[in-house]
């Protein structure tokens, strides 16, 4: 057998049974109807909403066109899932600051046109700092950032931006030995179950209408941090969570499952996605992540200062660090001030409490092109997704006026 030839097959085979089976999803869609319907009336609500975490499940809902299959007051909404979209602003403006200075800076595409709030020499972004003659380089990985500094022997940093999923590959870079001297790490990585228990929290002081009843948790993140990252999500808010995987099908089975155990009155953590997640996770990334950096209270763009919701070097690691090398500082609680742009409903947005059609700049003085607002810059930013594949456009409209 060619060698790979057995990864292709599979990848086909997972292809025809998550994505390909439209029988299966119409089959899905009925089951999520009528459990909805017993679901409202054991909890005496018309409506409810079911969080979905991760900009990548929001993808997967607005381009399978999700939402449409939905019951009438069965509400799917975005949550804060998108590492671009939560980078503080502050952060944006010293690595703009340090291009300027003449080092370089490596970033990834979905970075380099996120708008910051205060202007850095009369710049808001690293793409017009590279246009203004700042060192500013897009990498895919930080394997990349490594080789080209090698190569050059400039200053420079990486912007370690991320969830759980990324930071292996940079606990991976430092331990590796392999970082040169001249390339320092910006680790500004973020662990996702502390947000979603401050989403739960502040959604639980202001609830919106309808309230938020089930969290579809994010597949790969708990490929790290496995199931039980989300355990006390059920435990403390008394709701389903379920662990999805990102095709059309997978989606829709966490929602049904998520409907089944409202109905039972359960409020417990389900793998759905069993062929890449386990209850306890990678436990080789996990002592990775754990002997290179400690966790601190951190600031999410927009929504506020989460405990222990951020990955920062640990000492011994301090030669490697921008924000020891540079003498950047860290955002203090008590300085944390709402960071997006005047107008943008970006916060909103990923707290499930507002959708990107709510914004009145939504496509029109913030799109993919032009992103004025955070959430309108990375492919998973809610705002993007929607601008890109239509959610909450003339389809749903004619859908909802259908009564579909
Ligand atoms: Fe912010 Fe743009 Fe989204 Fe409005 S459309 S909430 S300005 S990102």
């Amino acid at each position: 057998m060619r060698p790979g030839a057995t990864d292709v097959r599979t990848i086909e085979e997972l292809e025809k049974t998550f994505r390909g089976s439209e029988e299966l999803a119409r089959r899905l869609a009925r089951v999520i109807h009528e459990r909805f319907n017993q679901a409202r009336k054991v909890l005496g609500l018309d409506s409810i909403k079911i969080m979905n975490f991760c900009g990548t499940h929001e993808w997967t809902i607005v381009h399978f066109g999700l939402r449409s299959l939905m019951p009438k007051g069965l509400e799917l909404v975005a949550g804060p899932g998108c590492p671009v979209c939560v980078t503080p602003s502050k952060y944006i403006e010293d690595a703009i600051r340090l291009s300027l200075d003449g080092i370089r800076v490596y970033t990834y595409g979905d970075t380099y046109k996120l708008r910051t709030i205060n202007e850095v020499r009369g710049v808001t972004s690293l793409e017009e700092a590279k246009a203004m003659g700042g060192d500013v380089k897009l990498v895919l990985n930080i394997l990349e950032a490594i080789k080209d500094s090698r190569n050059n022997g400039k200053e420079a940093v990486f912007l370690g931006i991320g969830f759980e999923t990324a930071a292996p590959a940079y606990a991976q870079a430092v331990l590796s030995g392999k970082m040169p001297d001249n390339l320092k790490l910006l680790s500004l990585a973020k662990l996702t179950p502390p947000a979603m228990f401050y989403a739960m929290d502040i959604l639980r002081e202001k609830p919106p209408e309808p309230p938020v009843m089930g969290v579809i948790a994010p597949g790969h993140v708990s490929t790290i941090t496995g199931a039980k990252a989300w355990e006390p999500v059920a435990e403390n808010y008394s709701v389903p969570v379920v662990v999805s995987g990102f095709e059309p099908l997978d989606v829709l089975l966490s929602i049904a499952e998520i409907l089944r155990q409202i109905i039972s009155r359960e409020a417990k953590v389900k793998i759905e996605y069993t062929r890449a997640v386990t209850w306890s996770g990678d436990l080789k990334a996990q002592a990775m992540i754990h002997k290179v950096f400690e966790t601190v209270d951190d600031a999410w763009r927009g929504i506020g200062f989460f405990p222990l919701s951020g990955l920062r070097l640990r000492d011994s690691f301090a030669r490697m660090d921008a924000f020891k090398q540079f003498g950047i500082k860290e955002i203090r609680p008590e300085e944390w001030r709402k960071d997006t742009p005047p107008g943008c409903r970006c916060a909103e947005v990923t707290l499930g409490k507002a959708k990107p059609t709510d914004c009145p700049m939504f496509l029109k003085k913030c799109t993919p092109e032009k992103p004025y607002g955070p959430c309108m810059v990375s492919l998973e930013g809610t705002c993007a997704v929607w601008a890109r594949f239509g959610g909450g456009g003339v389809a749903d409209e004619i859908a909802r006026e259908l009564g579909l």
